[in-house]
């Protein structure tokens, strides 16, 4: 028995499924075979069905949906995914893979279904100019692996320590998709186990309609199993600014300004509620690589910008250290018990016309209890012509941002389902201003409003699920598509 620190519980050894009984519709365990049940095929990993394994896959990063799965899948080869995949297929059994569980409202959960725990399949192999990493890899990993090289993917998520299958579901959105667009933009190939059962690898070259349903396509077609991702080389070094302005509109523009001339490397920025002294604070921040010796010009990169320049704040650091900069914050939420709270997260797209009301009415009357003590409000724009991906949706405007609400509801905070209902009300008045939601957050959605959601993409997305999950059993709980088996 051993002490698990994320699930806070003990673990007791797996109880090992041999098989299922499509009677009953029950995995069957150990010794206890039934006459009905038919054998699960040979695996090099194992399906278990013990109660900490199936309650850590019916929960995620959210703590607010909770589906209770069958059983769980911990593949020891990505062929156990296929031989699983089509097993549930012919047994009418619905799967989901789970990377690190960080979405907030169950996307990857599935009631009496099956979990594949994608974190077994993390090889990550460097080549050339190209990673490939299997989808169980954390980023932290494929980061580190790349840059004992010198070379890196393009764009990194805020947080490390999320799986490559898991971002690259929904997108993957940094402070480098400004010059770089998405992490899916990044993809070459991927290899992918689709709803039929079939291990298939696509491209924008080849069944490149399998290929744009996966990226950002939230597992409904099928389970990344492997992505290769494009390398770039690596700076040793970056210098970091936090730049601090008087108001939402003097921070857009700016933020603007520095996108479409690409000076920076990065580019995000975030607002921080009132404290008992300041009032809201509006900061960019922005990053230039460089090799560690030849110094970034500070006069021509802040040349025009006008942030406050007394506070302005400059520092160096490692690259590594740069990407993995959440990392000290995460482990303080994790004393304080803050990282475990539920997260009801809001995260949209919006048009840049409409940004500066948008963000100024919805921070108007916006209190702590409202996004909790750990809170975070992000707002940062790219250029919509850097995503290429269909499925990644976003406003139909030369400049989009991202705006998020990343609420926490810690101690005295609004209720984890107040918060809810408030992203719900959000989520209308910004749809009404054009935005789009980016799928990573707490905002219940209809299936009629994710068509809508999807637009022209939506035919060519639809038709690929028909084709590739003809039995609908994949990926439920992003509640896409209306229910399958
Ligand atoms: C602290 C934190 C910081 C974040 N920062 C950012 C950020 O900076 N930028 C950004 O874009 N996002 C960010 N996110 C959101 C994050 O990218 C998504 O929630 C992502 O899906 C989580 O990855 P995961 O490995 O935990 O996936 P999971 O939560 O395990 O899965 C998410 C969805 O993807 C599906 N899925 C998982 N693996 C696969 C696979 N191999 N094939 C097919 N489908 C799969 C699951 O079934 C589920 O539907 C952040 C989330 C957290 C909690």
């Amino acid at each position: 028995m051993t002490w698990h620190p994320w699930r806070r519980t003990f673990l007791t050894a797996g109880v090992e499924v041999v098989g299922f009984d499509p009677s009953t519709r029950t995995w069957v365990t150990g010794a206890a075979r039934s006459q009905g049940m038919v054998d699960l095929p040979t695996l090099k990993g194992k399906v278990v069905t013990d109660p900490a394994s199936r309650g850590e896959a019916a929960d995620d990063f959210g703590h607010l949906v909770h589906h209770i799965p069958r059983a769980v899948l911990e593949p020891g080869a990505d062929s156990d995914v296929m031989k699983m995949m089509a097993y549930c297929r012919t047994h009418g059994v619905r799967v989901a893979a789970r990377g690190q569980g960080h979405a907030t409202f169950g996307q990857g959960q599935v009631e009496d279904g099956l979990i594949i725990d994608m974190a077994p399949l993390n090889t990550v192999e460097v080549r050339k100019d190209t990673a490939v990493v299997g989808a169980g890899a954390l980023w932290s990993s494929v980061a580190q692996a790349t840059l004992a090289h010198n070379l890196t993917p393009a764009v990194f998520t805020d947080y490390l320590e999320l799986s490559v299958g898991g971002t690259l579901s929904v997108g993957g959105i940094g402070g480098q998709t400004h010059r770089h667009g998405a992490q899916v933009d990044g993809v070459v190939e991927l290899e992918v186990v689709t709803g039929e059962g079939s291990l298939r690898r696509c491209s924008a070259d080849s069944r490149r309609d399998l290929f744009d349903a996966v990226l950002a396509g939230r597992g409904q077609c099928g389970i990344i199993t492997k992505a290769t991702v494009r390398l770039l080389p690596a700076p040793a070094t970056v210098r970091h600014y936090l730049l601090s302005y008087p108001s939402v509109a003097a921070l857009t523009a700016d933020q603007r300004r520095v996108v479409n001339d690409g000076r920076f490397a990065y580019v995000e920025g975030e607002l921080a509620l009132p404290t008992e002294s300041t009032g809201w604070s509006y900061q960019l921040e922005a990053v230039a690589f460089f090799d560690g010796t030849t110094p970034p010009d500070d006069a021509r990169l802040l040349d025009g910008l006008g942030d406050q320049v007394s506070d302005r704040q400059i520092q160096d650091m490692s690259y590594f250290d740069f990407l993995d900069r959440l990392a000290a914050g995460v482990a303080y939420l994790k004393l304080t018990g803050e990282w475990y709270r539920p997260h009801p997260w809001w995260n949209m797209f919006l048009p840049a016309s409409r940004t500066d009301a948008f963000v100024e009415a919805t921070i108007k009357d916006l209190t702590e209890t409202q996004v909790g003590a750990s809170g975070v409000i992000l707002l940062y724009p790219f250029p919509r012509a850097r995503l290429q991906r269909p499925l990644l949706r976003v406003p139909d405007e030369e400049t989009v941002f991202l705006f998020t609400l990343l609420r926490t509801a810690s101690d005295g905070a609004e209720s984890p389902q107040d918060m809810v209902e408030a992203n719900r009300s959000l989520y209308l008045r910004a749809q009404a201003v054009g935005g789009y939601q980016y799928p990573v957050g707490s905002i219940p959605t209809t299936p009629e409003e994710w068509r809508t959601h999807y637009g022209p993409a939506w035919a060519a997305f639809a038709a690929a699920r028909e084709r590739y999950d003809p039995d609908a059993i994949l990926t439920p709980g992003q509640g896409v598509f209306p229910p399958g088996p």
